[in-house]
């Protein structure tokens, strides 16, 4: 994500100057990252009297970047190195900015990592450029090849995200490379979590040959091995029987591991309840049933009013009682139980089992929530600073739930300019906000309605409707 601006601060004359990144960027020539930051004392300098020794740090956070008088220099292109990228590489006499234009070696990254492990190094090289896909991928492949477990797991993490066959083996191979490392703590992930990873695409023959009895026996391991959510999987298949023959028996007893395994998780109790109360795959058991029910209920309780904060409580007692009427509701039948319906919507979400049954008994799924229907903005600069700078976001997200869709801003002299999330900047110059936002809208292929802020103060007072 594009940050606010940076703050540039003069070591001759003193002066501390607050720059948006849409004036950075056009001044840089292109995006503004923890990377190009390191730039701006070139390109932009002390806006008072002109003098290159400043030193830079990055909005809001005021993340440092340069310090006047002490950032190294880059022995490649002369440009200042990054303090954020000294952190992780400390030894570095080459900038980011280098490295991802493919001008160092890779001796020299390990050697500046100050460690023998070249995998690692790679694997912090990754990470250095986080949001950066296309050098996360060439960084944690070459880690990758090194055999190192952490590597072989984010990297087959970025590439579940990909449709192309050849990506989906990658990520089929990483994955099993990484459920074959040794338990460790520098891993920073669980083996079983590779492991379960690994079965659901030998479950599904994603990137592989589909293998349905080597993906059972694999959950299993990575269930005895403490993840809930192999257990789970397992669970839903005997339930199922679509996979595997249909087995209640079995399906319960993975539910009941799943749910040993992590007892406050309110979907692994809603699981075991609703099992126990409507006797699926084991004896019925009310007591036993209410018992871990209440339980689930009040962990979900917890959630909801920590998510609506002020709003009233989540009554857990109506809500247990409603979903025992519900139990004894005929199949096909439905009553009013608000409390239950909102409970087991989440419940049916999290494909708890039966809990589609029983919601469909109070009602079935509650009305999709409507977005806002027009682009939010909202202030931009970070407190203190005086500038007419907003971000601009959509309601509907784009790709995985990215809403942001740039910022647009007043420039001293009444024009506005407008510059994506990715740091490009949108045409020329506006006249008006809205010809700003409108612009930005389009150039990021978002067809979400701008309704100016009067517009909007009439709507909240009814006099007008939205399109
Ligand atoms: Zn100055
Ligand atoms: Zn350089």
């Amino acid at each position: 994500m594009l940050p606010p601006g940076v703050w540039i601060k003069c070591a001759t004359c003193g002066n501390e100057t607050y720059r948006s990144a849409g004036v950075v960027v056009r001044a840089l020539g292109r995006p503004l990252t923890d990377h190009t930051a390191a730039m701006v004392p070139q390109a932009i300098g002390c806006l008072e009297c002109g003098s290159h020794e400043v030193s830079v740090f990055v909005a809001p956070q005021k993340s440092k970047i340069v310090v006047a008088g002490k950032s190294r220099r880059c022995r490649v292109c002369d440009g200042f190195i990054s303090e954020r990228f000294r952190r992780s590489f400390p030894k570095a006499h080459f900038c980011s900015l280098c490295v991802s234009e493919g001008r160092v070696a890779d001796e020299d990254v390990v050697a500046a990592f100050g460690e023998a492990a070249p995998g690692q190094a790679y694997r912090t090289m990754a990470s250095v450029f986080w949001g950066d896909k296309a050098q996360q991928l060439h960084w944690l492949r070459k880690a990758a090849k090194t055999g190192n477990a952490n590597a072989l797991y984010r990297l087959a993490g970025i590439l579940t995200e990909s449709n192309d066959p050849a990506d989906l083996a990658e990520c089929f191979s990483a994955y099993s490379r990484a459920a074959m490392a040794t338990a460790s703590k520098e891993l920073e992930f669980k083996v079983c979590y590779a492991e379960h990873a690994v079965a659901v695409r030998l479950l599904w023959g994603r990137g592989c040959t589909r293998d349905v009895g080597r993906a059972i026996e694999m959950m299993r391991s990575a269930g005895a091995k403490g993840a809930t959510r192999a257990m789970r999987g397992l669970g839903r298949l005997f339930l199922d029987g679509k996979l595997v023959e249909r087995n209640l028996d079995e399906s319960y007893a993975c539910y009941r591991k799943a749910y040993d395994l992590s007892p406050d998780d309110f979907g692994d109790s809603a699981a075991i309840a609703f099992f126990l109360l409507l006797g699926i795959g084991t004896e019925p058991d009310e007591a036993e049933g209410v018992k871990v029910l209440g339980h689930s209920i009040s962990k979900y309780a917890a959630m909801h009013d920590d998510v609506w904060g002020q709003r009233p409580r989540f009554d857990q007692d109506g809500c247990l009682r409603e979903i025992l009427v519900a139990c004894r509701v005929a199949e096909g039948r439905s009553a009013m139980l608000p409390l239950a319906r909102r409970y087991l919507h989440w419940m049916a979400y999290l494909r708890v089992p039966q809990a589609d049954h029983l919601l469909d008994r109070c009602g079935g799924p509650l009305p999709p929530y409507q977005p806002r229907w027009e682009l939010r903005l909202s202030r931009c600069p970070p407190e203190k600073v005086k500038a007419d700078t907003w971000w601009v976001q959509s309601p509907v997200p784009r790709s995985a739930s990215l809403t942001m869709l740039g910022q647009v801003e007043q420039l001293p002299n009444r024009v506005w300019i407008a510059t994506t999330d990715a740091g490009v900047p949108v045409g020329e110059t506006f006249g008006s906000m809205k010809d700003a936002v409108v612009a930005l809208a389009a150039a990021v292929g978002c067809y979400v309605p701008y309704v100016d802020p009067l517009a909007k103060r009439l709507k909240r007072r009814g006099m007008d409707a939205p399109p």
